[in-house]
């Protein structure tokens, strides 16, 4: 199997090109290197033969036709985003740009490239829960079948850009298939996400500061159990089909984050306790959201379900970033310089 993946070199990008080349598969990926990306997660695969980096924006169709023809892949999953909710506040028309134009733009180039070459292929575009914007504390998780109502623009870009290709799937049949994922967690994530924050913040002895009362709940998933259900639903999910992916684990964020302190207490019991280190910041933006998914249909169709419990998989991360202090030291301080480039070396 040949897959092109955009965006590859993001968190969730490169935990789904490993678990692709760990399964002998080759791959190209596809990625603007924005100061999103982080090479650094896949250099143990620089200079295999089966895999190739192409640095290209999703917005360019001539760069894509040309990766498509010269790679001429079965499958396409197509990650690339930006990503970034506050951001989306200040830097709109590059999440509509990316997000919106960018996924017409793949979705183009795959329906001309395909156009009359018969076989099996597939368009797997990764979206996120946040398309169906919050619930109240009694609904149900989102269901595949609940209504879009996106919270913010960077919700909306994804929601639009979800639209395109169940549209191109209806229309011109593009194979596409659409997952909408909750929160993840793992290594490589960026220490400005909340649990790499917390983890990197108690480590460093600086203050864990949570929004609000920190009440507000999120589905958290492994990244690596999310690469999974990618590679499940992109070999065995139906055409024009949607599928909810999910850790099955509601957390409000000040648990998590007592959990973190409850964590770094073991392993540093001189500095305990860490949950000291805890402040509350004034923040009244969607303080008492909750988002949470429904899962079953993937469990039901595909049998995917996650295999990392939450405590454990916490665990697992908060060592994670001990044991790799240098990556994350460096990408903290060339923040707080101001530096241009703040992708790992
Ligand atoms: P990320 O921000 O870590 O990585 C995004 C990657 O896309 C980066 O490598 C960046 O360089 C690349 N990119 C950005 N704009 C590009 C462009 N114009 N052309 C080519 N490449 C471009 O994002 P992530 O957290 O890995 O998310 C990946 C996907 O998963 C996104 O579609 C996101 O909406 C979705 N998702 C993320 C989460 C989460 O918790 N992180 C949850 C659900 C869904």
């Amino acid at each position: 199997m040949r897959v092109l993946v955009t965006g590859g070199c993001g968190f969730i990008g490169t935990a789904i090109v490993d678990l692709l080349l760990r399964r002998g598969i080759q791959v190209v990926n596809l990625d603007k290197l924005t100061t999103s990306a982080n090479p650094a997660a896949l250099s143990e695969w620089e200079g295999t033969p089966r895999y190739e980096v192409v640095q290209g924006d999703i917005c360019d169709l001539e760069k894509i036709l040309s990766v498509l023809e010269n790679f001429q892949p079965d499958c396409i999953i197509h990650a690339a985003a930006e990503t970034d909710v506050d951001r989306s506040l200040q830097s709109t028309a590059q999440f509509l740009q990316t997000n919106f134009v960018g996924t017409y733009t793949m979705l183009e180039a795959a329906r001309h490239w395909w156009a009359g070459r018969g076989g099996d292929y597939r368009f797997l575009h990764i979206s996120t829960d946040e398309v169906f914007g919050g619930l109240s504390d009694s609904d149900p998780g989102f269901s595949e079948q609940s209504a879009y109502a996106p919270n913010s623009p960077y919700a909306a870009s994804k929601a639009a850009g979800d639209h395109l290709v169940r549209a191109w799937g209806q229309t011109y049949g593009l194979p596409v298939v659409t997952t909408h994922c909750s929160n993840n967690y793992g290594p490589w994530q960026f220490p400005e996400k909340l649990i790499p924050l917390m983890i990197t913040n108690g480590a460093d002895g600086e203050p864990m500061a949570i929004s609000g009362a920190g009440h507000i709940v999120h589905d958290w998933v492994h990244v690596e159990d999310h690469a999974q259900a990618v590679r499940t639903v992109l070999e065995h999910g139906e055409n024009c089909a949607t599928y909810n992916i999910g850790g099955s684990s509601d957390q409000p964020h000040v648990e998590i984050v007592h959990m973190i302190c409850v964590e770094l207490d073991r392993r540093f019991p001189d500095r305990a306790p860490h949950s000291r280190m805890i402040q509350h910041i004034d923040d009244t933006r969607a303080e008492d959201a909750r988002y949470a998914v429904d899962t079953s249909k993937i469990w039901r169709e595909l049998r995917w379900r996650p295999e990392t419990e939450f405590r454990s998989g916490l665990s697992r991360t908060v060592d994670w970033y001990l044991e790799n202090r240098p990556w994350w030291q460096k990408i903290r301080q060339n923040r707080a310089t101001g530096a241009a480039d703040q992708r790992a070396a």
